[in-house]
């Protein structure tokens, strides 16, 4: 019998396509092939071979494979299996997502590397005419690791003398790539700081990679010296040849944290993040791949990658919101890197001062090993939080007098403040005073933001903006104003008020140019007086040594909100704020602004104990049977008009009916008209995971058989982040 196999495409289809491998070829899976598909050609990945296909079918046979190797080995391949059930994506998607866009489009998986020359030292005799010749030659020769092609043209050499050179076996190609006794002898470079007593009791309290699978969640406060721990772990631990993950929310922001890991890694660390372009992340892609034994700094999709000997796997900030991924393939980044863990038998370690509940939750059930690290490093304390009751209070900008008192003794102490607004913009309103009207999105069902710099209004939702008027658009009124206070508004005021200190706005406005938020942190870190202004990206693992201000101009967005997960968030954020003051030797302060200083959430934020506040949190999770006591999914719908939407899950609704799956909805999402569609959600809530992903499987394999009506989508997230 002929052999065959089984491919996945990388398409959003719920199934695989069965090919004939042509005499002579072997395939395994994970390998990558080229294969006819309708009158095209496609790039496929082998996901079984031998395989029965269904009687009376004739298979065409696979063109070609791209290389004899699988592009996704064992484990990886597995990993991938197992995060398309159980996020419930297609497996074609999910397996191609390992592998770097070159890869995908069927780009031959080799570096395109320069041509290097170098000398043999052997070979004919050069004519005594060939002066050029033996110039070049001489030339090379001087250069011990050899040189680029590109370089012997810039020195004013041919093309035509080096294969003459090459062609007489004076030369030959040298490939800086395979120079193994090159790239595995990493540098290690700098000493690392002694461990202070706290740490190495933490430390000792890891499980080493030998040990086999282990989750320890590090519980160590901000500025307690986690990433120091994990330096000296992965320096004491990780043997020549192994590979380790390190997960970091967004890399971009902490070009901080990746010169540390620099600084004692050398060039055995490797980067993987978002601006990295398609040749840079094939040549990462490579390097994981042949099991170089590189330590991987990564943002979530690096927990997907093909690695081959993985040993160890940290997540930074294991709490932080952009390790779900928001769209298509919607997993946790944090999660697969357990589950990763467990496949490899090798320890990961989940790092955070504010850990999410989700794993503090595993810790408390002993799934996790809890280490607490309750002191900072150094000479820092931790910092004094107060809250400060803004009611009738006037404020400039959302800042209140006593606020801008605190920032000026600050800066006369020689230090830097920092005020964090969790809006950009100038203010997230326009209302007219006369008619009442409020600019809003005419494709969203939200308000614009009012951008002063660019004099626009924007919508934060989608991409509409519009010229900002001086007067009402409806009523031509001249009393249109700002309401609410966005960052820029902040950054105005603070200006006024304090004409000669530099102020640093830190928000997605002011640092979408390239670079600009490393300008921004050499200024900060210059240490001389400055006031940071920003949002969210000012709570992300920063080191700032002088800043020992913290001002939040409005803690009680999160207060009230309808998503279970808001507390959470808020009470993270305001520590992690928190966390950026008082890093150094001098005391940090941090003032909370809020109009409600008698809530509870706030009043034990003041003593900083993030697990007091998690425990209470937890126990409002279990009485209202909400995740990590439950497993939660949402099906959600998009579409022109909302009864479409509403129709779809309609449908879905009573596909859910089954002993212990609980469904509220569906019901229209908190924005419902997002860029013109029409948005709703069925959430399923169980304590019943195992029925919850077989009920699931069942559900979007008959979905994907149904034709709804057109340009209408409908959605599944598993452990959805966002419940809104
Ligand atoms: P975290 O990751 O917990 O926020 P870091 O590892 O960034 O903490 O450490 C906070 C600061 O303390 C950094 O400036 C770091 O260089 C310093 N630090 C950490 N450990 C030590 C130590 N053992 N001795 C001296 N300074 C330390
Ligand atoms: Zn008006
Ligand atoms: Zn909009």
């Amino acid at each position: 019998m002929p052999s065959t196999a089984r491919i996945a495409l990388n398409r959003p289809l719920r199934r695989l396509f069965d090919y004939l491998v042509p005499e002579g070829l072997s395939v395994k899976p994970g390998q990558r092939v080229k294969i006819p598909f309708g009158r095209q050609q496609a790039i496929g990945l082998i996901v079984e071979t031998d395989i029965q296909p269904p009687e009376g079918i004739t298979l065409k046979p696979i063109h070609n494979a791209l290389e004899d190797w699988p592009a996704l080995p064992d484990e990886t391949f597995q990993l991938l299996s197992w995060a398309s059930d159980y996020y419930q994506h297609p497996l074609g998607e999910c397996l191609f997502t390992a592998l770097p866009p070159a890869l995908r489009r069927g780009r031959p998986a080799l570096e395109k590397t320069e041509d290097w020359w170098r000398a043999c030292g052997s070979g004919v005799a050069l004519p005594t005419n060939a002066h050029k010749q033996k110039t070049l030659l001489d030339w090379i020769a001087q250069h011990k690791q050899g040189v680029k092609g590109s370089a012997v043209i810039k020195a004013g050499f041919t093309r035509s003398q080096l294969k003459a050179l090459s062609d007489k076996e004076l030369i030959q190609a040298a490939n800086p790539a395979s120079d193994t006794c090159q790239s595995q002898q990493y540098r290690e470079a700098v000493a690392a700081p002694d461990l202070s007593a706290a740490q190495r009791e933490a430390a000792s309290q890891l499980p080493l990679p030998a040990a086999g699978f282990s989750a320890s969640l590090l519980y160590g406060i901000t500025g307690s010296g986690k990433t120091e721990i994990y330096l000296h772990y992965l320096k004491q631990n990780l043997a020549a040849q192994d590979q380790a993950l390190v997960l970091v929310p967004e890399i971009n922001l902490t070009p901080q944290t990746v010169a540390r890991f620099q600084r004692y890694f050398g060039e055995r660390i490797l980067v993987w993040h978002s601006a990295l372009n398609d040749r840079e992340r094939l040549s990462a892609w490579l390097k994981i791949r042949n099991g170089e034994p590189v330590i991987l700094i990564g943002t979530r999709s690096a927990a997907l990658l093909p690695f081959t000997g993985l040993k160890t796997l940290i997540v930074d900030e294991e709490h932080d919101s952009s390790y779900k991924q928001g769209e298509g393939f919607r997993y946790s980044g944090r999660d697969v890197a357990v589950y990763r863990a467990h496949l490899n038998h090798c320890p990961i370690i989940l790092g955070s001062a504010t850990p999410s509940l989700e794993s503090y939750h595993n810790a408390l059930c002993g799934k996790y090993r809890l280490i607490r690290l309750e002191e900072r490093a150094g000479e820092a304390f931790p910092p004094t939080i107060s809250l400060l009751d803004i009611r009738s209070r006037p404020l400039e900008g959302g800042l209140s007098r006593p606020a801008l008192q605190s920032i000026r003794q600050t800066l006369d102490s020689g230090s830097q403040a920092l005020v964090f607004v969790n809006r950009r913009g100038f203010a997230p309103v326009m209302m007219c005073f006369d008619c009442g009207h409020m600019v809003e999105c005419p494709r969203c069902d939200t308000r614009l933001t009012y951008h002063r710099r660019d004099r626009a209004m924007r919508c934060h939702h989608c991409d509409y903006q519009t010229p900002a008027t001086e007067n009402c658009p409806k009523c031509k009124s001249e009393a249109f104003k700002p309401v609410g206070h966005g960052t820029e508004q902040s950054e105005d005021v603070l200006a006024a008020n304090f004409p000669d200190t530099p102020i640093v706005r830190v928000d997605r406005d002011s640092t979408q140019r390239k670079g600009s938020i490393q300008s921004i942190l050499k200024q900060v870190n210059s240490g001389e007086p400055c006031i940071l202004v920003g949002t969210q990206m000012l709570a992300k693992g920063h080191d700032f040594p002088n800043v020992t201000l913290a001002v939040v101009i409005n803690a009680d967005g999160g207060l009230f909100s309808v998503d279970f997960r808001a507390p959470e968030q808020l009470i993270q954020t305001l520590l992690q704020v928190s966390g950026r003051a008082g890093r150094g030797s001098k005391p940090g302060k941090v003032v909370v602004q809020t109009c409600h200083s008698d809530h509870p959430l706030l009043r034990a934020l003041c003593n900083g104990r993030y697990l007091d506040m998690a425990d209470q949190l937890i126990k409002e999770r279990e009485t209202g049977q909400l995740p990590p006591f439950r497993a939660m999914a949402i099906f959600r719908a998009e579409a022109d008009t909302m009864a479409q939407s509403l129709q779809i899950l309609d449908s879905i609704k009573p596909l859910t009916n089954a002993p212990g799956i609980e469904t509220w909805g569906p019901l229209p999402a908190l924005i419902a008209r997002r860029a013109d569609r029409h948005r709703a959600q069925l959430i399923l809530n169980t304590d019943n995971r195992r029925r919850l992903n077989l009920l699931l499987t069942g559900i979007c394999q008959s979905l994907d058989q149904t034709r709804f009506s057109k340009g209408a989508k409908w959605m599944i997230d598993v452990d959805p982040q966002e419940t809104g």
